[in-house]
């Protein structure tokens, strides 16, 4: 048999002189780290199964525990990482694609920490958003250029379907499978207590989340699973996912292993059979094609619902999302490349596509030139991680975000990045029914409704600060922000000035 070459990632510290032997940790880590010897009575622990989920570390009553990452010294030099071996040994063991879960990690510019948001002093004063009203209000969907009433002053444009929200936010897609279900359950609960959305993903819908249907948006994937008419008819948006972030340019692959009880029949696939989401949709292959799809599902709904095409963020996007905008679709939805996911292979994760700034900025840019910007609503996603990458992204020309990575942070995801294993300590990543009732949906409900809320807040303060009272005032106002430490090119692309100028 083969030599395995690759030691622990982590080690776990346990302090003999705090621990009981309570075996709680040997309860909580699903991946088998800890055991309880008993002819030495005392805990023992296998490092190498450990992924750094904390879920024994919080649950220790003496907080006898603490995970370190593990120090081999490799012989490693600036092109030859530890990592880079690693992988190398773990792929001439396995002889299989690198699968990795949430997003791209890489040192990769993140560009919202390379922009500044402006504040009002002395002329156009800051509105102080505790006493004044602050609008974060939004509607998605197509905008009339025109709005003409009769003699009577009844209005008589058709006006599009819109998607009203109560913050430029909404949960991007997760589906059932990749989550549990009461993972989904939160954010549904969530977003209907908020007056926001969430998002299926490509699993379906739950038949207990149908209620939830004003506050949902159901996708639909290259796979198609669980897409018929009640579905259609249940979300308030149907969004037809092209690409995503993590993974451009491929499809996606739910083992039948997961498929089993109410994840095949969400998903109106056999139990035991996998999901595969194939890399196309195997009618679309130009613009007319998604125009037809598009249509169709308009015409399901009895054009009642907004269509949003949910794209990848890739070298050419400003040309895609025009053709798109021409398409018929209501909504872009553009995912950068640090969007996380369920399982992703490694390598397409952390090389293609590019950042959603740098993505979102020339759409944005490309539409207004073309003309075509009111046609659409843009929806930018891609690791927002607090509300003032939400202040920068409206700025730069997003009508709304995605989050999805720090909404399960705030359901106590403690970003090991094993997703793609399935056993998720903290009964989010996870199908294991004895770890998904770790999720109290009642619980996580709480905490998204405090997160979104905590950020809607700090939005209006900013806002205030900038003397700016709504959303649609901030929308695409670059003049409010300036770059710090960007070259001319970055800062072309952006279409922001440097900090100083
Ligand atoms: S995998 Fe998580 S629960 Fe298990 S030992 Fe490591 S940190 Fe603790
Ligand atoms: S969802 Fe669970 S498995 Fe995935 S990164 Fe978070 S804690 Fe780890």
């Amino acid at each position: 048999m083969a030599m395995n070459l690759f030691y622990p990632e982590y080690e776990v510290i346990r302090n003999k002189d705090k621990c009981t032997n309570c075996k709680i940790c040997q309860n909580e880590c699903a991946n088998e780290v800890h055991n309880y010897n008993e002819k030495l009575r005392i805990m023992t622990d296998d490092s190498m199964k450990c992924v750094n989920c904390h879920r024994c570390v919080a649950t220790c009553p003496t907080k006898a525990l603490k995970i370190i990452k593990a120090d081999y010294t490799f012989k490693q030099n600036s092109n030859w990482t530890k990592s880079t071996i690693e992988e190398i040994y773990k792929q001439s063991s396995s002889g299989g694609v690198l699968l990795s879960s949430m997003g791209n990690p890489n040192d990769y510019p993140v560009y919202w920490d390379k922009i500044l948001i402006n504040a009002s002093q002395v002329t156009n004063p800051p509105i102080d958003s505790l006493r004044e009203p602050m609008e974060t209000k939004v509607f998605l969907g197509k905008k009339s250029n025109t709005i003409r009433r009769d003699a009577n002053g009844k209005l008589i444009t058709k006006l599009e379907p819109q998607l009203e929200i109560s913050a430029p936010i909404i949960f991007a897609a997760m589906s059932y499978g990749s989550i549990s279900y009461n993972a989904h359950e939160a954010l549904a609960k969530a977003s209907e207590q908020l007056g926001i959305l969430y998002n299926t993903g490509e699993g379906g819908l739950h038949n207990k989340l149908y209620k939830y249907g004003r506050n949902t948006i159901v996708q639909v994937a290259s796979g198609r699973f669980g897409v018929y008419k009640d579905y259609l008819e249940a979300g308030a948006a149907i969004e037809i996912k092209i690409g995503q972030g993590a993974k451009p340019g491929i499809g996606g692959h739910l083992p039948g292993s997961k498929i089993v009880g109410d994840i095949s029949e969400t998903r109106m696939i056999p139990e035991g059979s996998s999901a595969i989401s194939p890399a196309p949709h195997h009618d679309i292959y130009s613009i007319e094609d998604l125009r037809q799809l598009i249509y169709s599902l308009k015409e399901a709904t009895e054009y009642k619902k907004p269509i949003i095409v949910k794209v990848a963020a890739v070298h050419n996007i400003a040309a895609i999302a025009s053709g798109i905008a021409r398409s018929g679709a209501d909504i872009i939805a553009i995912d950068g490349f640090r969007g996380g996911t369920g399982a992703a292979p490694t390598r397409i994760r952390d090389n293609v596509g590019i950042p959603i700034e740098l993505a979102l900025a020339s759409v944005d840019q490309r539409l207004r030139e073309e003309g075509i910007r009111g046609n659409i609503s843009i929806i930018a996603g891609g690791s927002i991680r607090n509300s003032a990458d939400i202040i920068k992204a409206i700025a730069l020309g997003a009508d709304a975000v995605y989050i999805a990575t720090a909404a399960l942070i705030s359901l106590g995801c403690h970003l090991c990045r094993s997703c793609h294993m399935g056993k998720c300590n903290w009964g989010i990543a996870t199908q294991q029914p004895e770890l998904v009732k770790r999720l109290d949906s009642n619980d996580g409900c709480t905490k998204l409704y405090n997160l979104i809320t905590a950020w809607k807040n700090e939005i209006k303060e900013m806002m205030g600060g900038m003397g700016i009272n709504s959303i649609e005032a901030l929308k695409g106002n670059r003049l409010m922000l300036r770059g710090i430490g960007l070259n001319e090119k970055e800062l072309e692309i952006l279409g922001i000035k440097h900090a100083g100028e």
